[in-house]
């Protein structure tokens, strides 16, 4: 179905991306500080200010369909909008659409029952409570191959028992609730797991290269925390199956976010080397930062090109199995090009915190591991296309 924005036609989208760069520029990238990148209390407090502003500007949870609130955008229109957000360290999260939210939101939609929706759909959507997918685990668990889950959930008449180990687990310092995989007799299930369960434990933010990051990087444990045959998201038996679902969208909606933040950096840089000189010239006279600055480009527009090709698949209905791991393996590798040139182009002041490129810089590093290794990627795309 299609949106109002899409019913309107291109003009229309363009108007909404409009009103999004107006947003992050006058709103969201003024919020922002060193001084609470990594401080995750800082962080709600700032973030829940900022929804006021975007929900009175009509751009509130665009990922979304009309009936909840959203704009009902179709992804090839939400790449664009996305791209938007994504300029400000904290766009997306101002207009709920950030990781790991926006991909638990539509795991919800998609897999929970109207009793499921009420109680933790709604209030996310509300940013009234967070969430966070917890699926990774320590040695000798699940990191790259999720077989290797150890999580367990037993029976307990109608109810769950759920013991296990989770790491790096994005929002987790302070979500109100977790999905959880666990494997159970009947294979991996996935778990609705509220934070306030006896048993769940959140053990320590754990430090990250990146910043701004809602709800941190969280290693949680839990230990005989009993849940209802309610907290089952889904079928039991099925957990991997819709982990992989929830996940080439959300590679995906990294891929736009982050090809935004990209471009910032890419921004910054540019103006800084027309105005800085070196020798008797201009930075951006100099021929070697010219093809820095046309390789950058060339990289965000193929970057672009992917995304909205397999935006547009998804459209359709159609598999992105292939496609989506394409995109995520090269979006992430041209966007550390793009965010790695950039601190070049900028010299120390590129590394230092006075400009948003040092933080992009290291926001882009770990897209290169989650969401899937690269390399598992690669291995992966490599068998399928050689069988
Ligand atoms: C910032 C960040 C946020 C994250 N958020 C979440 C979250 O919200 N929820 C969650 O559950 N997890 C999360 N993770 C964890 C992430 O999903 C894992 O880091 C990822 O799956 C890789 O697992 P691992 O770190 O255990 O690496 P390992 O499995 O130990 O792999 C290490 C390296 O080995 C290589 N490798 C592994 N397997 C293969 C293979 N088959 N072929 C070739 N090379 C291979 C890759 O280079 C890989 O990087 C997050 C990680 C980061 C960095």
């Amino acid at each position: 179905m299609q949106s109002k924005q899409e019913r309107n036609g291109g003009d229309a989208l363009q108007d909404l991306c409009a009103r999004v760069r107006r947003f992050v520029d006058e709103v969201a990238i003024p919020a922002e500080s060193p001084a609470i990148a990594r401080d995750v209390a800082a962080l709600d407090r700032c973030v829940a200010r900022l929804r006021v502003q975007a929900r009175e500007a009509g751009l509130y949870t665009p990922q979304l369909p009309e009936a909840w609130g959203g704009l009902g955008l179709g992804w090839r229109s939400l790449a664009q909008v996305l791209e938007e957000a994504g300029r400000g360290f904290l766009g997306p999260a101002a207009l709920n659409c950030a990781a790991p939210d926006q991909p638990n939101m539509l795991t919800l939609l998609r897999l929970g029952n109207p009793e499921q929706q009420e109680r933790f759909l709604a209030p996310l959507v509300q940013g009234a409570q967070r969430a966070c997918f917890a699926m990774t685990e320590p040695a000798p668990g699940a990191g790259s191959d999720p077989s290797m889950l150890r999580t367990r959930a037993e029976r307990r008449g109608a109810r769950w028992v759920l013991n296990g180990h989770k790491q790096f687990i994005s929002g987790g310092v302070g979500a109100d609730f977790a999905l959880v995989l666990a494997r159970a007799e009947s294979g991996v299930t996935l778990f609705l797991v509220p934070a306030d369960t006896p048993g769940y434990r959140v053990v320590r933010d754990i430090g990250m290269v990146t910043g701004y990051q809602i709800g941190g990087h969280a290693e949680i444990v839990l230990q005989d925390c009993e849940v209802g045959g309610d907290a089952v998201l889904g079928e039991p038996g099925h957990g991997l199956e819709y982990a992989q679902l929830r996940l080439e969208p959300a590679r995906l909606s990294h891929c736009m976010r982050y090809i935004g933040r990209a471009r910032r950096a890419l921004e910054t840089a540019q103006a800084y080397v027309t105005q800085r000189e070196s020798f008797g010239s201009r930075l951006a006279d100099l021929q070697q930062i010219q093809a820095m600055v046309a390789d950058s480009h060339i990289d965000l527009h193929a970057s672009r090109l992917m995304t909205l090709d397999c935006a547009g698949r998804m459209d359709e209905g159609l598999s992105v199995k292939q496609h989506s791991a394409m995109a995520k393996v090269f979006v992430s590798e041209a966007v550390n090009r793009v965010a790695d040139r950039a601190v070049q182009m900028m010299g120390a002041s590129g590394l230092s915190d006075d400009t948003p490129v040092s933080m992009v810089w290291q926001e882009m590093r770990p897209f290169r591991i989650y969401d899937g290794a690269n390399e598992l990627h690669r291995a992966t795309l490599a068998r399928r296309l050689l069988a």
